[in-house]
Formats: structure tokens, C-alpha cells, sequence
């Protein structure tokens, strides 16, 4: 398939897409970076630095006031067109906080974006207005801790907290596991009509997609229990288990995700580690 790279493409009235060209087997067929608003806009992910991206976004704006460029999160493939942009049409970067970690502190890793600087950072509930309507910031800390989505007319762009084409990586030391699930079920709780992911196709039945991840990761839960309480087991050992056929470009980010059940697992005193290895408590 031929992916619409570099181009303008109107999903609903307000509401248009321009994705970024960094496929990856983590990133699918890129970064969607959404245009929204009529005579005025905002730029929700602009994404990765790559100068025909930026440019592309800047011919989506075509000249309107641009009221925020807006980032949900702070990986690589997501924040840091912001400043090119910022610099290009003089908006304000305004959405998730930095990660509150020293650069090289132990939550860092090389997929984060440690030169992103907000002008504006949204709480929980926080709103800006486009054109008088508001696009409101809900936490939904997990994928990492700072992550947000945006809700603006019915709709949610969900970042990486939720995608279209595959379940979310959640990968210690600041992915969290727990904290992914609540924010599942603090979307439960939401009525949006359609969810806009940085990855993969919108997701035009929300709370049946989201049931179904949660459903997914109970799933996990359950394995890795079954998994360790036969005996101990490495990390390594439960993923060869669990994820028959994996991509091999796969295997750390499937590891990651075992260790965020297991930590959470400890956490609520149903395992525990012994040296490498992991076993019911
Ligand atoms: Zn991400």
C-alpha cells in the first residue's frame, strides 16, 4: 500500500490529517499529525523533525492564526516538529509537561524528546479555544507518564494511548502499567465518538475497542500468572511463551510490557522476582 505521505487529508469538517513519512514497525505508516479548526487551527503530534513534514503541515495551515501546537506526549515521533513549526508560524507549543526526569536519569531513554519546552502546559480538564469551541486536555499517563488526549468536538485524539493498528507499548521505567489501565477506564467512562490515534485507522467504536484492550490486557495478565506459577521464569523465557510469531524488531518492547505486568503484578503482591527470574508469591 501506498501511504498518503506529505499530504492533506480532510477526515470531517475541522478535522484533518497529514501523515509524517517514519514508518516503523513501532509507528505503523507514520505519525498522523491532526489539523483542527476552521479559521483558526491547532496542531495536534506535529511529529518527527523531518523538514518536508514541517513544510507539508505549514501548507495545511495555509496561513490561519494557528492557536496551539499541541503534543500529547514526548517520543521522538511526536514532539519535535513542534519547535521548527513554533519558530516557522510563531504559535505557542502548549500540551503535556516535559517528562520530569534529568535528561540522563533513569526514566529517560533514547525514544524521548529531552529538548521539548512548552510554552503552556495542560493539567487534567485544562481547555484552549479554537474559534471559540474548546479542545480539552484528559491524562491519561501510561504509554508515559505525561500523556494526554485531546477532546474537541466529540472527538478524542488519542496519541498513543490508544491506537488503530495495535496494542499500546507500555514499557518501564516510565510506562506503567496500572496506570495505563486506569486511563483505559478513565476513556470507559467518556462518550466520544470516534478516537483520532497518532497510529493506524480512527476508531469509530470507542468503548467497544477500548473494552476489547482492556480484555486484551487481562488476557496477558492472566498468561504471564499461569507462566510463572508453573516455575520460575525469565522475562525472556515469557515472551518466548506468550508471543508465538513475534516480530523479532518486536522482542525488546513485548519484554518491556511483560516486566510493566510483572512490576504491577508485585506491586499487588501476586509475584515476585528472584534474581532474573519471576514466580507467584
Ligand atoms: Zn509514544
Amino acid at each position: 500500500m501506498d501511504a498518503p505521505y506529505a499530504k492533506l487529508d480532510q477526515l470531517e469538517p475541522g478535522i484533518a490529517r497529514v501523515l509524517a513519512h517514519n514508518p516503523s514497525a513501532f509507528t505503523y505508516f507514520g505519525t498522523q499529525t491532526y489539523v483542527i479548526g476552521e479559521a483558526e487551527v491547532a496542531v495536534i503530534d506535529p511529529g518527527p523533525d523531518l523538514p518536508e513534514h514541517v513544510d507539508a503541515l505549514e501548507k495545511a495551515i495555509g496561513g490561519r492564526r494557528v492557536a496551539a501546537i499541541m503534543c500529547t506526549h514526548t517520543h521522538r515521533d511526536h514532539s519535535p516538529a513542534a519547535r521548527p513549526l513554533a519558530k516557522r508560524i510563531g504559535a505557542p507549543i502548549v500540551g503535556c509537561a516535559p517528562l520530569a526526569l534529568e535528561t540522563v536519569g533513569p526514566r529517560a531513554d533514547a525514544a524521548f524528546d529531552g529538548d521539548y519546552a512548552p510554552d503552556r502546559v495542560l493539567a487534567d480538564g485544562d481547555s484552549l479555544e479554537i474559534d471559540g469551541e474548546p479542545v480539552t486536555a484528559v491524562a491519561t499517563p501510561g504509554h508515559t507518564s505525561n500523556h494526554l488526549c485531546f477532546a474537541y468536538r466529540g472527538a478524542l485524539f488519542s496519541g498513543d494511548h490508544v491506537m488503530g493498528w495495535s496494542t499500546t507499548v507500555v514499557v518501564p521505567p516510565d510506562g506503567d502499567m496500572a496506570a495505563y489501565m486506569q486511563s483505559l477506564d478513565k476513556l470507559r467512562q467518556r462518550e466520544d465518538r470516534v478516537y483520532y490515534p497518532a497510529h493506524g485507522p480512527a476508531v469509530t467504536n470507542p468503548r467497544q475497542y477500548v473494552r476489547h484492550l482492556v480484555g486484551h490486557r487481562m488476557q496477558r495478565e492472566k498468561q504471564i500468572l499461569g507462566l510463572v506459577g508453573s516455575e520460575p521464569r525469565s522475562i525472556p523465557d515469557i515472551v518466548a511463551n506468550a508471543y508465538p510469531g513475534l516480530d523479532p524488531r518486536l522482542t525488546a518492547a513485548a519484554g518491556g510490557s511483560v516486566y510493566a505486568h510483572l512490576l504491577d503484578l508485585e506491586r499487588r503482591g501476586l509475584v515476585e522476582q528472584q534474581q532474573d527470574r519471576w514466580k507467584t508469591a
